[in-house]
């Protein structure tokens, strides 16, 4: 069926209609013909049917009549002109419909369908909008957060042994942490799977297991999904260290909610594609703690972010004065603020100075923060 022309009722072999959305203007019931503004009077042929809610919220099937086939009814003038205005004006675009405006939202006035549609896409709107906001907090935590590292499991039958033989599946995991360091890469072989036709750096699980629990263990991980997450939570605990997993940095829910999509209907997008590698995970986070427009509070984060690092010194003022001269000098500096020395208490004249410098060359405006500062 489409929805402009409904499938045709075998019976009587008129246009069917499953939604009252789907029935075309020129088509009304009995009742609407009733309701114009200029009531009419249907033809007796009936042009097509559409199963829907009655005004009592129960499903029912209708006939439609076609107005271009319709009459005035016998209605007088000065009745006509009694009748209210308000009932088929829209209180938003102010359009004069023919049939009674009925459509209301959260107390809302009077609305014509398209008010109505448009009132409903923009609250849901204003909840993604709220929604994201929740979602740039979590990044710029998880990206501030030392023990999180991000990791993306691809589960391909990508080798094929020579002439077309079985392909082996192998699982291929990446992990990276925000300092888009690479922590892992490396090439698994599913147990049972055939050693002879996986690439010859594949290790068996038992390896990667080891392998995972040495680099992951203790560490706060970020993935798509559970499925995602599942093979290392289960190798990292084989290999004697488990990860720290919580359902909530799940990376899908959260990217989903910070993109925020409502779709013509009013409706929010639940989905949207994978990164599909560790490295891009850590993109996508980065993206959604939005670090380039953070306010003075958030200042934290810019120790955190992948392009900028923090040099610590405690020393001798000279001595520290000295070192940010020569980092400025070198154009690894950050900004153009004057060094700001904090003097570190009964340490007999000793100061502590914090440099914001750059890290790959990345350039970053943006004032000195306090590393301990919790974003
Ligand atoms: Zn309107």
């Amino acid at each position: 069926m489409t929805e402009t022309h409904g499938t045709v009722d075998s019976e009587v072999a008129v246009p069917h209609y499953e939604k009252w959305s789907t029935v075309p203007r020129y088509l009304l019931t009995r009742t609407q013909h009733a309701e114009l503004d200029l009531p009419r009077t249907p033809s007796g042929r009936v042009a097509a049917r559409v199963t829907g809610k009655d005004f009592k919220g129960k499903r029912a099937t209708f006939d439609l009549f076609d107005v271009r086939e319709s009459t005035p009814t016998r209605t007088g003038v000065a009745r006509l002109l009694a009748s209210d205005p308000a009932l088929y004006t829209c209180g938003h675009c102010g359009a004069h419909d023919e049939r009674p405006t009925n459509a209301r939202l959260y107390g809302s006035p009077l609305l014509c369908s398209t008010c109505f549609d448009a009132d409903r896409i923009a609250v849901a709107q204003q909840r993604a909008r709220n929604t994201r906001a929740d979602q740039t907090t979590w990044a710029r935590k998880v990206l501030a957060d030392p023990s999180a590292v991000w990791v993306h499991v691809h589960k391909e039958p990508r080798v094929r042994a020579g002439d077309g033989g079985p392909r082996c599946p192998v699982w291929t995991v990446t992990a990276v942490d925000a300092t888009r360091a690479w922590v892992l890469r490396m090439v698994v072989r599913p147990n049972g799977a055939r050693a002879a036709n996986a690439p010859a750096s594949a290790v068996d699980e038992a390896t990667a297991a080891k392998r995972i629990a040495r680099k992951l263990g203790g560490r706060r991980i970020v993935a798509w999904d559970y499925a995602h997450a599942e093979p290392l939570i289960r190798w990292a605990k084989q290999g004697g260290r488990p990860v720290v997993h919580d359902f909530r940095d799940a990376l899908h829910d959260r990217l989903v909610g910070w993109r925020g999509l409502v779709d013509r209907r009013g409706h929010v997008v639940h989905t949207c594609v994978s990164p599909g590698r560790a490295d891009r995970l850590l993109v996508a986070t980065v993206r959604m703690a939005e670090i380039t427009s953070a306010a003075d509070d958030h200042r934290a984060l810019l120790v955190a972010d992948p392009g900028a690092t923090v040099v610590d010194i405690a020393g001798r003022p000279e001595s520290a004065l000295r070192l940010h001269a020569i980092l400025r000098a070198v154009g690894v500096v950050v900004g153009d603020a004057e060094p700001t020395l904090v003097e570190v208490p009964d340490a007999g004249g000793m100061v502590r100075l914090r440099i914001l410098c750059h890290r790959d060359g990345v350039v970053r405006t943006g004032p000195l923060g306090d590393a301990t500062e919790d974003a």
